[in-house]
């Protein structure tokens, strides 16, 4: 049985051709989560999604462009009504970004109250080099929604506490390329793990990922679990429309 590719994490605007792409992922039937880097972008890359329903765009502010888009909060709570999907979002602890982090903290915070006042939402996010900042922030506004952390490369500890609060998981190929990255896949609860590209920032063979392209996760998630690709594959779309299903944010 062919099963449809998730791709819970995809920025489907930032293709050159992307309402090509958009128009591929209909006819290959595959559930995209299109997430976006700053408010301002959210309307015209819904439009890529329109007359598709297995295409959700997220709003998203990016901790990496926080420090510039602090103008941009207000419309992000504008907007918040119109979708049941955040992201991305989080904080990025890497030296390029640390000197930004108070501005990185408020957008995060600011966003997580929105959401909580919002009655929650889906949210994908971003927690390199910050995964214990960023489990704490969610720590604080439990309400906030059902939090999915997207290519997690924090440490066991960091994963384990995750895991308890609930977290879901994303899972590209990108992030199961070392050892480190499979072992955390190992310990990920196995019907909180779905599939992701994050294309077009993920690379197969020198060419950016294209959305749905989950077959290398498919496989590397096939050996961590010890079961068959199509396995991967139906266990991945179940837990999606479990998540998807959730009373999160309203009606799916
Ligand atoms: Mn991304």
């Amino acid at each position: 049985m062919n099963f449809p590719s998730v791709d819970l994490h995809c920025h489907l605007d930032l293709y050159q051709n992307s309402t090509l792409i958009a128009a591929q992922c209909r006819k290959a039937g595959t559930y995209v989560l299109s997430v976006t880097t700053t408010p301002r972008a959210w309307r015209g890359t819904a439009q890529l999604a329109m007359g598709n329903a297995r295409i959700k765009t997220a709003l998203g502010l990016h901790p990496q462009i926080a420090h510039e888009r602090l103008d941009e909060l207000p419309l992000f709570d504008m907007l918040l009504p119109a979708t049941r999907y955040i992201g991305e979002i989080g904080l990025d602890g890497g030296p390029q970004w640390r000197s930004h982090w108070r501005a990185q903290m408020h957008v995060f915070e600011h966003i997580l109250a929105s959401s909580s006042r919002a009655g929650g939402r889906i949210i994908t996010i971003h927690s390199r080099r910050a995964a214990t900042a960023v489990l704490d922030a969610l720590a604080r506004y439990p309400d906030a929604g059902i939090p999915v952390l997207h290519w997690f490369s924090g440490s066991k500890s960091e994963l384990s506490r995750a895991i308890d609060m609930g977290c879901w998981f994303s899972v590209g190929p990108g992030m199961v390329q070392s050892k480190r990255g499979r072992e955390l896949v190992r310990l990920m609860p196995l019907d909180r793990v779905v599939t992701e590209t994050d294309g077009p920032f993920d690379f197969v063979g020198g060419r950016p990922l294209e959305p749905g392209e989950v077959d290398g996760a498919r496989n590397a998630l096939s050996l961590c679990w010890r079961t068959k690709p199509e396995e991967v594959a139906a266990r991945v779309l179940a837990s999606f429309r479990r998540l998807v299903s959730s009373a999160v944010g309203g009606a799916a």
